[in-house]
């Protein structure tokens, strides 16, 4: 320790009456927190590298590891909490922007958890989901109003481009860079297996997935890298990313350094160049300009694949969406300020944006007061953590949910909030092939697919307990959901009463 060293965050606990000595420890962390020192025979820690991403932890054969939240104290006050101090104390001695990972970890209020849902007693019965069956299918884009018939009076059932989902969870944009290979085929085949979609994310798609085509959304970022016609039309959708939740009004950076070869290739950039995409798109200034790529995307796509935009929750996004609405997209994507990243910056991610639980309230009954709620679908994201998550997004408005965190977790993400920095010790975050080689696609899909059926189950027990048997009957039924300990104003917001009432 020096002068201007802060105190290790973590402590590596190592308990020697069951350690064998095997030196596992020192393989798996790519952190270099473990080394073995030959003179003295003993095995040593740097805490002040551990990130307590839990791998050696995991892995070590005898349990004879465990990382504690080290105790030194600083002196915290109401005002200055640790981190706070800390951050002062790295941009003193950095002088740069404070960088971090995942999701806004701040303590605002979580709706979800101030949201309860309801159940059948007496008066209308639940519904068993073993005996009796209950549609979890969804269909996102355009839906007509009222049936049309066509000159003959004859029914016509021609509707805009659908994506169809087996059941209404997605996972969110990850792109090929800010995830290893191995995470991205896990992700695709998942998706496959489930009949639902993954999306590429800005990185373009890797000419070995364009083989999950059918299940796979292909995004157009402000920087447009992979984006070739072939490449449109390989996918089942196309998103605009206007906007991401950890970091909205920003763009996007990916270090050169993980710019390998094949990243190279599929973002079509050299080898070694940092992939920069600027904060805005240079041609979309207005409403009107986000019509014409909208446009311009049908045109590349013969009409055939549905176009998603994405925004993050911001101050005004009812007023956003319904500009959105109104532009010739068929679904929109609301990414809330708890949303996952690879990398962002700490103050963007913690400051800016608002709850996907407010922002998807607002914008669901703007839709349905102007009459444009069937005009487009809706998927929220940005922190969903559970299928009671997804029952109240879906009551709230949304047609389906994007998952990110929550599907990293199921391929061994920690939760470290370090991948920023390319270490990843499970193999996710990371273009190192060592670290890479340690995720199975194989395996980290069949966890993915596990994961999402058994949401899709508890999803469909909360629905036959509300006494209703498809998700088209949840959507938007904000008389599901009742507020527990929250203000007037919030209860206004999200269009739900308060529990008792
Ligand atoms: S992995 Fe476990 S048993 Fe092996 S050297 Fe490390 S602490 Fe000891
Ligand atoms: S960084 Fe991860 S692998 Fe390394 S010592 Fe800490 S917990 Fe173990
Ligand atoms: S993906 Fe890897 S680096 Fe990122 S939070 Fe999870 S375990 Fe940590």
């Amino acid at each position: 320790m020096g002068q201007w060293d802060i105190y290790p965050e973590f402590e590596v606990v190592r308990n020697e009456a069951r350690c064998t000595r095997c030196m596992g420890c020192i393989a798996q962390c790519a952190n270099g927190v473990h080394s073995y020192d030959e003179k003295r025979q003993a095995l040593l820690c740097d805490d002040a590298k551990c990130v307590d991403c839990h791998r050696c932890v995991a892995m070590c054969p005898t349990r004879a590891l465990k990382i504690v939240k080290s105790d030194c104290a600083l002196r915290e006050n109401g005002n200055w909490d640790g981190d706070t101090i800390k951050e002062v104390f790295k941009q003193a001695q950095s002088g740069g922007v404070l960088l971090s990972s995942m999701g806004n970890p701040k303590r605002y209020p979580v709706y979800w958890d101030k949201l309860l849902l309801n159940a059948s007693q007496v008066t209308n019965p639940s519904i068993d989901p073993l005996r009796e069956p209950m549609e979890t299918r969804v269909f996102l884009g355009k839906k007509p109003e009222r049936p049309q018939r066509g000159a003959d009076g004859k029914f016509t059932c021609e509707l805009p481009p659908q994506l169809e989902l087996s059941m209404p969870m997605l996972f969110s944009a990850m792109s090929y860079g800010s995830i290893s290979y191995n995470a991205h085929e896990a992700l695709a085949r998942a998706a496959e297996e489930l009949g639902i979609y993954y999306n590429t994310g800005e990185g373009g798609l890797h000419e070995d997935f364009y083989a999950y085509g059918e299940n796979t959304i292909v995004q157009v970022a402000s920087g447009r890298f992979g984006v070739h016609e072939g490449y449109l039309n390989a996918g089942a959708a196309i998103e605009i990313k206007m906007g991401q939740g950890a970091k909205p009004g920003i763009g996007g950076h990916l270090p050169g350094t993980k710019v390998g070869a094949d990243i190279s290739r599929t973002r079509m950039i050299p080898e070694g160049s940092d992939a920069i995409s600027p904060a805005p798109h240079h041609d979309i200034y207005s409403i009107e300009d986000l019509r014409q790529l909208v446009y311009s995307l049908k045109q590349a796509t013969h009409h055939k694949k549905p176009v998603i935009v994405k925004v993050a929750a911001v101050h005004n996004i009812a007023a956003i969406a319904s500009g959105i609405a109104r532009s010739g997209a068929d679904i929109i994507a609301i990414d809330g300020f708890r949303g996952g990243t690879g990398a962002a910056p700490t103050r963007i991610r913690d400051s800016v944006g608002i709850p996907i639980e407010l922002a998807l309230a607002a914008v669901d009954q703007r839709l349905r007061d102007e009459g444009i709620r069937n005009e487009v679908g809706l998927i929220a994201g940005g922190s969903i953590r559970s299928s009671a998550d997804v029952a109240k997004a879906i009551a709230l408005g949304a047609d389906a949910v994007y998952l990110g965190t929550a599907a990293l977790l199921a391929l061994g993400c920690h939760l470290c909030r370090t991948c920023q920095t390319g270490t990843c010790n499970w193999g996710i975050a990371t273009q190192r092939s060592e670290l890479v080689a340690r995720l199975d696609p194989k395996e980290g899909a069949r966890r993915l697919c596990n994961l999402l059926t058994a949401w899709n189950h508890e999803l469909m027990e909360m629905l036959g307990g509300m006494g209703i048997n498809s998700i088209e009957a949840l959507r938007g039924n904000r008389l599901m959901l009742r507020g527990i300990g929250l203000t007037a104003g919030e209860l206004e917001i999200l269009g739900v009463a308060h529990a008792g009432a």
